[in-house]
């Protein structure tokens, strides 16, 4: 008999030794000479975080089928930190085929009445008026219908994180958790048709909220609540992406005051439709010093490339890069050419010079709690045509019926795995209500990520031949998962320089 008691707390011990060890390391000889030990001890971290997570969900319920997940996957930490023997190994997958069928405790996530109503709601349009046309726009990469936008709007979707007096729903407590149960129903149907219309407002939201003037709170926070300004976010350029404080792109002041932008931008997603771009761009010298943000208002493009021109002569052209799965969504590479903005566009105003790498991060700690309820949506979309679609049982004319034991085990695997990544969200979205949690944010983002490729990829091999076939929703999952661990911050540049870096001076 394999004992499969967990000793998850001695775990937790034995990294915290080798965590005080390599911060020696790093201060003797530098963060550079042990970038592979940091990554491993961050997904050993994670790992170990998600499990407890798991357990935290557990004990909150006090539910049997909940008990034996958080069982499941505190046995997946330690076979995923420390490594298992082929006996246990065996015995932790039949522990898993029996989650595999089992009824899905999935629906019971607590919450208060408002969340549950929240998530039953969204449930029911996403099913309605996101999913028959998920894979049509995802197919063709054709432009996201308006009528998901202004149903998107008119569910008071991007008012979340607003507070009331700008036109918002936020009470005096912000509510991060409605905030990712909202992403994670409309990724449930599909990543871009709905799934990540929210991110580019929550990430300007949080930057005018931490450092925008009263007059711009005035002006954008209420045009983004009611949707009549959607936005784009512009950081990344053709010769810098994960190194952020160096963005070349310059806004140079003219003697009106107004601002001129000259440079490119890669990547920026919705930049077409997009009613507000935030650009970060150089005001100055100095690396992330010299980076402020900008708000310009354009004209919204429908389609893959645009040009506008301005009365003073200022263009600004794109064009969408054809890529494998974000259909929908068009990443755009930008050029501005002399392209004017008031003012008024710097987010914080003269105070706001210099501020804008900092402006910027504190956008994308939101961002990337967003991104994880992104992975879990789609996770949970994966999951569930898992469950409806794959044979747990086999039968042929000269066999007689048979239970596909690794099959369930598998899809154990994928519940266990998902709901993983959905408690660590939700445990993540408490810290930051509490003003906290910017590195748990990132630690969510990245396992939530790496866990969506892994279960798409298990789900699409369920399928058979049917999963790699354009026209299923499976093959969609699967691509679109990929992407998570790019964008918001790679998983390498947030194992090493976030999330490694704060457990590395922790004491
Ligand atoms: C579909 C899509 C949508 C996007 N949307 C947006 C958007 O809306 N706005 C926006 O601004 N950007 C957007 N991005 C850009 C995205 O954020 C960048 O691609 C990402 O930050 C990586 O930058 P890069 O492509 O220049 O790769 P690089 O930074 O060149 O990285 C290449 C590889 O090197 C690794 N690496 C880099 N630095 C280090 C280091 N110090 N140590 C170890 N490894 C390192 C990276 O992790 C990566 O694996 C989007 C990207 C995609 C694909």
């Amino acid at each position: 008999m394999i004992d499969t008691a967990i000793p998850l707390a001695a775990v937790a011990n034995e990294l915290d030794e080798v965590r005080q060890r390599l911060a020696r390391e790093v201060a003797a000889t530098g963060e550079d000479a042990h970038q592979v030990a940091m990554d491993h001890l961050v997904w050993a971290h994670a790992h170990v975080r998600a499990a407890s997570a798991m357990r935290e969900w557990s004990e909150r319920t006090g539910d049997a089928a909940v008990d034996a997940m958080a069982a499941a996957a505190e046995a997946t930490a330690l076979a995923d930190v420390r490594g298992h023997s082929l006996d246990q190994a065996v015995a932790d997958d039949l522990r898993l085929a029996s989650i595999g069928t089992a009824p899905p405790p999935f629906e019971d996530l607590g919450g208060s009445a408002d969340h549950r109503l929240l998530r039953s709601t969204l449930r029911d349009f996403a099913d309605r008026e996101i999913a028959p046309i998920a894979q049509a726009v995802h197919r063709n990469d054709a432009n996201l219908p308006e009528h998901v936008i202004t149903g998107v709007a008119r569910l008071g979707l991007f008012v979340i994180s607003i507070p009331e007096e700008y036109g918002g729903s936020r009470q005096e407590r912000p509510d991060t958790k409605a905030m990712l149960i909202a992403t994670e129903e409309l990724s449930r149907a599909s990543l871009c048709v709905g799934g990540s219309l929210m991110t580019r407002p929550e990430i300007l939201v949080r930057a005018l909220l931490t450092g925008g003037t009263e007059d711009q709170r005035r002006v954008w926070l209420p045009a983004i609540a009611s949707g009549a300004q959607l936005v784009a976010v512009a950081v990344t350029e053709p010769d810098q992406g994960s190194n952020v404080a160096e963005v070349k792109c310059r806004a140079r002041r003219l003697p009106s005051g107004d601002w001129e932008l000259t440079g490119a931008k890669l990547w920026c997603t919705f930049a077409g439709r997009a009613e507000l771009l935030t650009v970060l761009c150089r005001t100055g010298e100095g690396g992330h010093r010299g980076l402020s943000l900008c708000a310009l208002e354009k004209p919204a493009f429908p389609g893959h490339e645009f040009e506008h021109v301005q009365p003073e002569g200022g263009v600004l052209r794109g064009r969408a890069i054809p890529t494998l799965g974000y259909g929908g969504m068009h990443s755009f590479e930008l050029v501005f050419d002399h392209y004017r903005a008031p003012a008024g566009a710097l987010v914080g105003g003269e105070a706001g010079i210099g501020r804008g790498f900092y402006l910027q991060m504190e956008g994308f700690a939101v961002g990337r709690l967003q991104t994880a309820a992104r992975a879990v949506g789609l996770m949970q979309a994966a999951l569930e045509a898992a469950r409806s679609r794959t044979p747990t049982s086999g039968a042929s004319s000269d066999a007689p019926e048979k239970d596909l034991q690794l099959v369930r085990a598998k899809l154990g695997a994928i519940a266990v795995r998902t709901s993983a990544a959905r408690q660590l969200s939700y445990r993540a979205a408490k810290l930051s209500d509490a003003g906290d949690g910017q590195v748990d944010a990132s630690l969510t983002k990245l396992y939530a990520s790496r866990m969506a490729e892994l279960v798409t990829r298990e789900v699409m091999q369920l399928h058979g031949g049917m999963g790699y076939a354009e026209e299923t929703d499976v093959s969609r999952h699967f691509v679109d998962a990929r992407v998570l661990a790019i964008f918001e911050g790679t998983e390498e540049v947030l194992s090493l320089r976030v999330i490694g870096r704060s457990l590395l001076r922790a004491p």
